[in-house]
């Protein structure tokens, strides 16, 4: 581009191959969609604009359809994981050995965010050193843990760095330092297999764009177009039969009968589940968990509403309140109303002042009035994260 200083060339590798569940969700986190990208491309787009060549992405085997999806038009090719994210880059390393490039940059897939200048800065610092890494200083202070969760002193933050891929090597060093690694240890990251193996890492400027996407709310995409606020009703009836438990809002209530159905029936959870996928336009509890999937037979329904909660988040909400109201002539609901609601606030991880539940009865009309079964309805309202 023109006006900043022309990057000398190097290859890169991108390492792709986690599972990336904290941030839960099935896909693991490289391939879910950040700023209307997978965040793999963002990194992959990054370092070819910056010159890479070739660019080696690292993935796991049933990755690999989905590495190809998410880089479609861009100029790579594939390295299979390992076992551990040593392996993996060894690996990596491996796949450009007939390349053979003077200097390889080794990147996380989960810091989608890569300034030209850091790539600069690293480059730059290869030329005197055998590894570069972008690094911040520490700008919170530090306390040492006793191990019994009390403060055993102050640690001294100013010698200390925060580090960030992508780290940079020169090439035949950095394989060298790889393959004499011994494998039964787990290395914090490459500059560390490089200073093991005597080799000197400099440290550059990192940037705070380099963040790693970690958790859930890291995925959530400022995008203007999205509603502030949004709606959900749920809607669900169970038949009541004798030889079956009652279970109500996760709670197992003492009754002589039992709500039937696949899954432990609990009426209130899937109005619930119901509500906060209607909210996000996702289905019905029946998209997700089919009745017919043998697997669903006598779950408990907390996963269900678990699962549709991890949905709002991915799309970008939480939820501001819950209200939901149980249409039964017995049991009595009120004696067990604080235990349904706290276990409602658990399973949603929300505080019990915005989860309300009420119950109340159809004056004996109707198969709610005549004990045949029981009715929840429940309303939602998601607010932007
Ligand atoms: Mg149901």
């Amino acid at each position: 581009m023109a006006g900043e200083p022309p990057i000398p060339p190097f290859a890169a590798i991108i390492v792709a191959a986690g599972k990336g569940l904290r941030v839960g969700g099935a896909t693991p986190k490289q391939f879910r969609t950040f700023r209307g990208k997978p965040v793999l491309r963002h990194s992959a787009e990054s370092l070819l604009v910056a010159g890479a060549a070739p660019l080696v992405v690292v993935t796991s085997a049933d990755g690999e359809d989905a590495a190809r999806e998410a880089l479609a038009g861009l100029s790579f090719t594939l390295a299979r994981g390992g076992a551990t994210r040593q392996e993996s880059v060894l690996n990596g390393l491996e796949a450009l050995a007939s390349a053979a490039p003077a200097w390889v940059l080794i990147h996380d897939a989960a810091r989608p965010d890569l300034p030209r200048e850091v790539i600069a800065r690293l480059l730059e610092a290869l030329s005197h050193h055998p590894g570069a890494i972008p690094v911040l200083p520490v700008v919170d202070s530090l306390a040492v843990d006793d191990g019994a969760g009390a403060m055993a002193g102050k640690a001294a933050r100013e010698a200390l760095r925060r580090v960030q891929t992508p780290q940079a090597f020169r090439y035949a060093e950095i394989l060298a330092a790889h393959r004499a690694w011994n494998g039964a240890r787990d290395a914090g990251d490459d500059a560390q297999v490089l200073t093991v193996s005597g080799g000197s890492v400099a440290l550059v400027e990192g940037d705070e764009r380099l963040k790693k996407l970690t958790f859930a709310e890291d995925f959530v995409d400022a995008d203007p177009a999205l509603p502030a606020f949004r709606i959900g009703q749920g809607y669900d009836v169970h038949r009541l039969e004798e030889g079956e438990e009652l279970w109500l809002c996760g709670v197992l209530v003492p009754h002589d009968k039992g709500l039937s159905g696949h899954s432990d029936a609990d009426v209130a959870l899937h109005a619930i589940t119901d509500a906060v996928l209607g909210a996000i336009g996702a289905g019905d509890i029946g998209t997700h968990f089919p009745p017919s999937d043998p697997q669903w037979r006598g779950a408990r329904s907390a996963r269900f509403l678990e699962h549709a909660v991890s949905l709002a988040r991915e799309a970008g909400y939480g939820i501001a309140n819950l209200d939901l109201t149980l249409i039964c002539e017995a049991p009595k609901i009120g004696p067990h109303r604080p235990a349904m609601r706290a276990e409602v606030a658990r399973i949603m991880g929300l505080g019990e002042n915005v989860v309300s539940i009420k119950a109340t009865t159809t004056e004996k009309l109707g198969f709610t009035g005549r004990g045949e079964g029981i009715a929840a309805q429940a309303i939602v309202l998601l607010h932007k994260l």
